[in-house]
């Protein structure tokens, strides 16, 4: 255990957990990213184990998050973890993309640290609030990872920790919308105390010319990927509408155990023959549940495509995306 008293560094981004509704027993017509982080730790007990720093770096509805939000994030969390005297990380988010910003996150900074995602669903003006319970959670969460040397992008919410790799929001409403692949949780929070069940997944990482190139290079000069979906009726004509768009990925969410329409099938083998150069196409599961390891596979148009790390059909998007900026 560390013997000095860490920095935690707490970076507000928006979200539900920062929303307010006009009426307290209104859990929906609310606008999410209005409170500041400073007004959000205000509400929680003290923690003399830490040194809390809060930090405003947006106020974002997370289903409006860009590339550009990401890379401003990646930067400021990046100078952060520099600090010799920072122990850990926690980000306030909304939780409609937030499995997409915990895997560029992990992916980009590969951070020594904890890095402590965490949401609510209800606004901070409910009957309901769940958010005061998830961010002292989170602080619990990020000072006993850091004790312990455990390092990488986590998500907290009811209770559970869970690793970025696999994380989804899996309900519309229910408290404990965040959820993760077959592996599940890698501890609960109970009473101010974290078990830890399991160790995070190793990922080889990221080259470093990618890594740069998503903290540097211009966002809309970013490889465009979209992520196509395989249903019934399906005739694929969006793949070349996408190719003529300018998209150089394709992350198709297929039926089942990544099975695709044989009309969308016949388009995907007609862009791999014809596009010059083709464009990456990954193939994942639409299915909510299941083993995303099991599923998404990428078809051989470039060395290396096949070699896709076990994520949903979102996360896989942004892997493709990281992987074409190299
Ligand atoms: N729309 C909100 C957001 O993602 C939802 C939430 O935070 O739960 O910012």
């Amino acid at each position: 255990m560390r013997q000095h008293t860490p920095v935690v560094v707490v970076v507000g981004t928006g979200g539900t957990i920062a929303g307010e509704a006009a009426h307290a027993g209104d859990p929906l017509g609310y606008t999410a990213a209005t409170l500041g982080i400073e007004a959000l730790l205000d509400r929680l007990p003290k923690r003399p184990e830490a040194r809390l720093e809060a930090e405003q770096l947006m106020q974002r509805d997370s289903k409006d998050m860009s590339a550009e939000d990401w890379q401003a994030l990646a930067l400021r969390l990046g100078e952060h973890l520099a600090r010799p005297e920072v122990g850990a990380l926690v980000v306030t988010h909304g939780t409609d993309t937030l499995e997409e910003t915990a895997w560029f996150l992990q992916r980009v900074l590969e951070p020594r640290l904890p890095v402590v995602l965490v949401a609510a669903m209800r606004p901070a003006t409910s009957l309901q609030a769940d958010g005061p319970q998830n961010l002292a959670d989170a602080l619990t969460v990020a000072l006993d990872a850091a004790a312990r040397g455990r390092r990488g992008v986590m998500a907290v919410m009811a209770g559970r920790v869970w690793e970025a790799r696999g994380l989804r929001k899996g309900h519309t409403f229910r408290l404990d919308a965040l959820q993760g692949g077959e592996a599940g949780a890698l501890g609960a929070v109970e009473a101010g105390s974290v078990r830890w069940w399991r160790e995070s997944t190793d990922t080889p990482g990221l080259p470093d010319v990618q890594r740069q190139r998503a903290l540097s290079a211009p966002p809309g000069a970013w490889p465009r990927v979209a992520v196509v979906s395989s249903h019934a009726g399906s005739d694929g004509s969006e793949v070349a509408a996408l190719l003529t768009a300018g998209f150089q990925g394709l992350v198709v969410a297929g039926t089942g155990h990544a099975t695709v329409h044989h009309r969308l099938q016949a388009a995907l083998d007609q862009a791999l023959l014809a596009g010059s150069p083709p464009p990456a196409v990954w193939i994942g599961s639409r299915c909510p549940a299941g083993d995303p390891a099991a599923t998404i596979r990428g078809l051989p148009v470039q060395e290396g495509s096949t070699e896709v790390p076990a994520l949903t059909v979102w996360q896989a998007r942004v892997e493709l995306q990281l992987r074409l900026l190299g």
